[in-house]
C-alpha cells in the first residue's frame, strides 16, 4: 500500500469554521472529528445550519477550514496550492448538487465532458458510457431543459463520474426531486458503490434516504452528535 492507500478516504480532525459577518464571527464548525472509510457510504443529517454544507464544502476544497486538519485521500487539502487543490477536486472528487448545476447550453454528453476537459482527456466513449450506466443512453443530445429533474440529476451523477474519482460528494442530491425519483437517484448511487467501491457522503434532511448509507451521522450546532 501506498501511503495514499490508508484505510480512510477522509480523515477531518478538530476542524472549524467561522464566517465573519459584519463585526461578528458566526461559527458553522466547532471541532468536528470525523473519519470515512474507503467504500462507505456515510450520510450527515442534521437541522438546517447546523453545518452539514459546510462541512462537505471543506471536504471537497470548496471552502477553506479556519482551524483543523483535512486529509482527502492522503493529500493535506488545507496546504495544498491553488492549482494542485483544482487537480484533487478534478480527480478524486465528484460533486453531486441539489439544483444539479449543468450547463443549460451543453447537451447531456457535453456536460459529462465537461471535467474530462478540464483534465486535458475528453473521452466520448467513456462519456456515453457513464449515461448509459444512468440509464440516459437515448437522451445524450438532449439539453437540461429537455430533461426532466431526475433525469438532469442522472446527467450530474455521470458527470461526477468523469474522471473515475474514488470519492462522491452529495448536498441534498434528492432535495428537489420527487420521493420514486429520489429513490432511483439513491439506487443508482448505491449500485455505484456495490459495483465500483466509490465512496460516497451525502447530505439529506429526508430520513428516508438515510437508509441507503452504511453509516449516519447526526449535525447539530457544529457538530457531530453521534
Ligand atoms: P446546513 O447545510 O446544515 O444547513 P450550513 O453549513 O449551510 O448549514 O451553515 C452553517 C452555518 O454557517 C449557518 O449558521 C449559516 O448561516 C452559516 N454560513 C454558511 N455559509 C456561510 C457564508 N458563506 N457566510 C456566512 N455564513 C455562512
Ligand atoms: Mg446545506
Amino acid at each position: 500500500m501506498s501511503t495514499n492507500e490508508s484505510e480512510y478516504i477522509v480523515q477531518l480532525e478538530d476542524v472549524h469554521k467561522s464566517y465573519v459577518m459584519g463585526k461578528e464571527a458566526v461559527p458553522a464548525l466547532r471541532g468536528v472529528t470525523l473519519d470515512v472509510k474507503r467504500g462507505e457510504i456515510l450520510c450527515l443529517m442534521g437541522p438546517s445550519g447546523s453545518g452539514k454544507t459546510t462541512l462537505l464544502n471543506i471536504v471537497g476544497g470548496l471552502d477553506t477550514p479556519s482551524r483543523g486538519h483535512v486529509m482527502v485521500d492522503g493529500e493535506n487539502v488545507v496546504s495544498l496550492s491553488e492549482e494542485k487543490l483544482a487537480r484533487l477536486r478534478l480527480r478524486k472528487m465528484g460533486f453531486v448538487f441539489q439544483n444539479f448545476n449543468l450547463l443549460s447550453n451543453f447537451t447531456a454528453l457535453e456536460n459529462v465532458q465537461v471535467p474530462m476537459v478540464l483534465i486535458g482527456r475528453r473521452d466520448t466513449k467513456r462519456a456515453l458510457e457513464l449515461l448509459k450506466l444512468v440509464g440516459l443512453g437515448d437522451r445524450v443530445n438532449h439539453y437540461p431543459s429537455e430533461l426532466s429533474g431526475g433525469q438532469q440529476q442522472r446527467v450530474a451523477i455521470a458527470r461526477s463520474l468523469a474522471n473515475d474519482p474514488p470519492l462522491i460528494i452529495g448536498d441534498e442530491m434528492t432535495g428537489d426531486l420527487d420521493t420514486e425519483t429520489s429513490y432511483e437517484v439513491m439506487e443508482l448511487i448505491a449500485q455505484l458503490n456495490r459495483e465500483h467501491g466509490t465512496t460516497v457522503v451525502y447530505v439529506t434532511h429526508d430520513p428516508r434516504m438515510s437508509k441507503f448509507a452504511h453509516r449516519t451521522v447526526n449535525m447539530r450546532d457544529g457538530v457531530v452528535i453521534n
